[in-house]
């Protein structure tokens, strides 16, 4: 089926870079002769049928702006067959013939859904700050995310070391140690706390006790944000264990979404978003576009979102040689 109309949404989280991938989208599309209609508040929107069409001038100036111009939300409709009905309804009645979808794990398996119920082809781009999906070596919004959080470290670096202090730092990434280690290693941090590795708090300890107590006269360690109490829950057992120390903790929170997108991050959503309409115009569907080695793939949906995308050990081990 040759597809003469694309509808283009971003779901879920925000993350830097989703304006960049919609105007990349939407040029190459346009480029292509087809015609573009940008659906506003994701999934919900979709149900909503907020809907418009996008000329090249709707995207115009957009590629440095942090955020979504299309909007983004959190739908539980879609959730249901019956949200994915209606979705599908709003589709067919602008004559939308396929769907790039910008987001993260979520908005993915949302995708895969709404493939495996209709004959719609659904092309995706990795869109989250947390580069929680396998099969791309990075996400659309992490290296900006990323950058963010070295700024802010740097911040904290200045005062933690003027008063012998002990900093957790908590940062994004949900289930994902990618930004905690990485911005510990990008920052010279003493240690991150990943979810990925289960011993860390013996690892700290041993840290506190061996090398923070001899040689440095304050210590930095990043952890990722958790359901269970992240960095606060980890200063209060530290503090209970040394009484000693002046501990504290800084929640980086949402500031490491927003800004404007870092050059990676803009040429990552420019390249990718080509290739999402490469991809259709191919007769591909259900793929996430990703980039492995500095080349573009197309993963299957199935195995974007398998939550297989391991931590590379070699990155625990500089972060704690390059710390002693
Ligand atoms: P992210 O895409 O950033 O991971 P969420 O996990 O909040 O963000 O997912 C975004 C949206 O994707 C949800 O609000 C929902 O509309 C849709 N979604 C998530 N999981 C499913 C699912 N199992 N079936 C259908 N839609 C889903």
């Amino acid at each position: 089926m040759e597809i003469k109309s694309i509808g283009i949404l971003t779901s879920g989280g925000d993350a830097p870079g989703m304006n960049a991938a919609i105007r990349a989208v939407t040029r190459t599309a346009i480029y292509a002769g087809m015609r573009v209609w940008g659906i506003y508040r994701g999934y919900q929107g979709l149900i909503e049928d907020q809907i418009v069409e996008f000329q090249t001038q709707n995207v115009s100036n957009i590629i440095q702006q942090g955020g979504t111009i299309l909007k983004t939300a959190r739908s539980m409709e879609f959730k249901t067959p019956e949200g994915r009905k209606k979705a599908y309804e709003n589709l067919k009645r602008h004559d939308i013939d396929a769907l790039v979808v910008i987001g993260g794990d979520g908005s993915i398996t949302g995708a895969a859904n709404l493939a495996r119920e209709y004959d719609v082809p659904i092309v995706a781009l990795p869109g989250t700050i947390d580069n929680d999906l396998a099969g791309t070596d990075m996400t659309i919004g992490y290296d900006t995310a990323m950058n963010t959080i070295m700024d802010c470290v740097d911040k904290i670096r200045d005062t933690a070391t003027s008063h012998q202090r002990l900093f957790f730092i908590e940062v994004m990434g949900r289930d994902a140690g990618f930004l905690a280690l990485n911005g510990a290693i990008a920052t010279g941090c003493e240690d991150a706390i990943i979810p990925e590795v289960a011993t860390q708090y013996d690892q700290l300890k041993a840290l506190v006790d061996n090398g923070f107590r001899k040689s440095k006269s304050s210590a930095m360690v990043i952890v990722t944000e958790s359901p269970e109490g992240g960095a606060l829950k980890l200063a209060e057992r530290v503090k209970k264990e040394y009484p000693e120390y002046d501990v504290r903790v800084s929640v980086l929170g949402h500031l490491q979404r927003g800004g404007s997108p870092t050059a990676a991050d803009r040429i990552l959503a420019s390249r990718l978003g080509f290739a999402a309409i490469e991809a259709l115009k191919e007769g591909q569907r259900n793929v996430m576009m990703g980039i492995h080695n500095d080349h573009v793939v197309n993963i299957p949906f199935a195995k974007a979102i398998k939550k297989d995308k391991p931590i590379d050990e070699e990155l625990l081990t500089v972060l704690r040689v390059l710390s002693i």
